[in-house]
């Protein structure tokens, strides 16, 4: 079962490092990781409408996610 169920891993096109699991699920259209988004912006117009909320509130729900 492992493999057909994991997403494949996406890295973020400015540093080349990998996008967390959990951003990608948030923000399946995200090709930045959360501190190149948070340094250059999303990337993508529309990504307040896509998660319905401000990004202060996204970042910190990442947070809690995290820890
Ligand atoms: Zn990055």
């Amino acid at each position: 079962m492992e493999g057909s169920l994991r997403q494949v891993e996406r890295l973020c096109e400015l540093c080349g490092k990998p996008i967390p699991e959990e951003r990608i699920e948030a923000l399946p259209k995200t090709k930045r990781c959360v501190d190149c988004a948070r340094e250059n912006g999303s990337g993508l117009d529309t990504e307040r409408v896509d998660i319905g909320m401000d990004l202060d509130t996204y970042r910190d729900l990442l947070r809690a996610v995290r820890s």
